[in-house]
């Protein structure tokens, strides 16, 4: 299978769910995750429609970064270290791992000393896996009013890695209660609280119709990795 072909199937199966679900599929957006995929193949992607694109690294971020046209969307989707937080501010338009308060004060501050507001989503360990990072669910209110204060530092949402799971149903439970609280947090912050980010290549469809409007997916669209 080709990338294009791969873009368009995934395509296929967010619409069908979407309909599935009563929603609009152009309300959901694909993170093209680019780990380990040379910058040729991604290249191809982003002739192919790939609007936006994630790492999880910080190096192999900025290796690509340097390669890939200035307008590129990149969203950075892994643990980030506090140390680490200048290289990628004002590279990257969403952080979708914050799940700690040393990193929201990191972030906070080198935004304060930079470009002023970082968009990020609040890591949620839903399951409350030993393996993940995230905050746990019974945290996550009081973390998210907390960090909103802190200058610099725009909660925009949340995101959470569902355990891995043969059968992408036993994920739905998972996606469920993230979607309740993120219903709940934004019944609290406003519509500034925007993106639910759930869904890999396994469950993606699953989270979709839990209502999903950021999916993360590698595997899909580029193959397997080594
Ligand atoms: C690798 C990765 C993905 C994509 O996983 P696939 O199963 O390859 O689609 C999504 N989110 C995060 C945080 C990842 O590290």
């Amino acid at each position: 299978m080709s990338i294009l072909e791969n873009l368009s199937r995934v395509r296929d199966r967010i619409n069908s769910a979407a309909f599935k679900a009563g929603r609009d599929p152009a309300e959901i957006r694909v993170v093209a995750v680019t780990k380990n995929v040379p910058v040729a193949v991604i290249s191809e992607a982003l002739a192919g429609g790939a609007a936006f694109l994630g790492e999880n690294r910080v190096q192999e971020f900025l290796q690509k970064y340097k390669q890939l046209p200035k307008e590129t969307e990149w969203h950075f989707i892994g643990h980030l270290q506090t140390n680490k937080v200048k290289k990628i501010i004002g590279k990257v338009k969403l952080i979708h791992s914050l799940d700690r308060w040393e990193l929201a004060e990191a972030i906070s501050k080198a935004a304060c000393n930079t470009v002023c507001t970082v968009d990020v989503l609040v890591q949620v360990n839903v399951a409350g896996e030993k393996t993940k990072y995230g905050l746990p669910v019974s945290e996550a209110g009081d973390f998210i009013a907390d960090a909103l204060k802190l200058p610099g530092l725009n909660i925009r949402g949340l995101m959470t890695i569902a355990p891995i799971c043969r059968n992408p149903e036993e994920a739905r439970p998972f996606f469920r209660q993230l979607r309740e609280l993120f219903n709940l947090v934004r019944e609290i912050h406003g519509p500034g609280i925007e993106f639910l980010s759930m869904g890999m290549s396994g469950d993606y469809e699953v989270a979709v119709e839990e209502g999903a409007n950021i999916l993360r997916i590698g595997t899909a669209l580029f193959g397997t990795r080594d």
